[in-house]
């Protein structure tokens, strides 16, 4: 990264800190994230952070935020995932749940079934999981065919998530 030193002192002027968060007041975003231009490019601010403080990331990772707070740039709050990862952490923390929660009409059957056993979060896991189904069964002590569910449930998930 060229001009990391100068780029991170920039970045690290836009900044004001609320407990251990260290808050972008630069421009932010609709989706909630800080802007900063890098090199002429445009990245969420907690992205360019991360490069800035651990070099750079490949394309199909995320940056996240330990402390769920967008406006964050502490590196230290900041860890890298996937895409399913960062839903899955954001149902676990409720930011989304309000969204998922309506349109009650559009939702598949199996919504409502696999939902009553198996939360959003476990949904989510299971799909993400390298255990074989039969494990998965045993391990949340459910029928194989719930965590067939469990999985089109996740899916539908992410699927709402993604149309957002
Ligand atoms: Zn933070």
């Amino acid at each position: 990264m060229k001009n990391a030193d100068k780029n991170r002192k920039r970045l690290l002027s836009k900044v004001t800190y609320n407990n251990k968060c260290m808050e972008y007041n630069g421009a932010i975003s609709s989706n909630g994230y800080g802007v900063f231009y890098l090199n002429g490019k445009s990245y969420n601010a907690h992205k360019a952070s991360y490069i800035l403080h651990f070099g750079e990331i490949s394309n199909n990772k995320w940056v996240l935020h330990k402390c769920d707070n967008k406006k964050c740039i502490n590196p230290n709050h900041l860890y890298l995932g996937d895409r399913e990862q960062n839903t899955r952490d954001a149902i676990i923390r409720k930011r989304m749940a309000s969204g998922i929660n309506h349109g009650t009409k559009t939702k598949p059957k199996s919504f409502k079934r696999c939902n009553s056993i198996l939360s959003d979060a476990e949904c989510l896991k299971i799909k993400s999981s390298d255990l074989s189904k039969i494990n998965l069964s045993k391990k949340y002590n459910v029928h194989i065919s719930t965590i067939y569910r469990a999985i089109t449930h996740a899916d539908e998930l992410l699927k709402q998530l993604e149309e957002k």
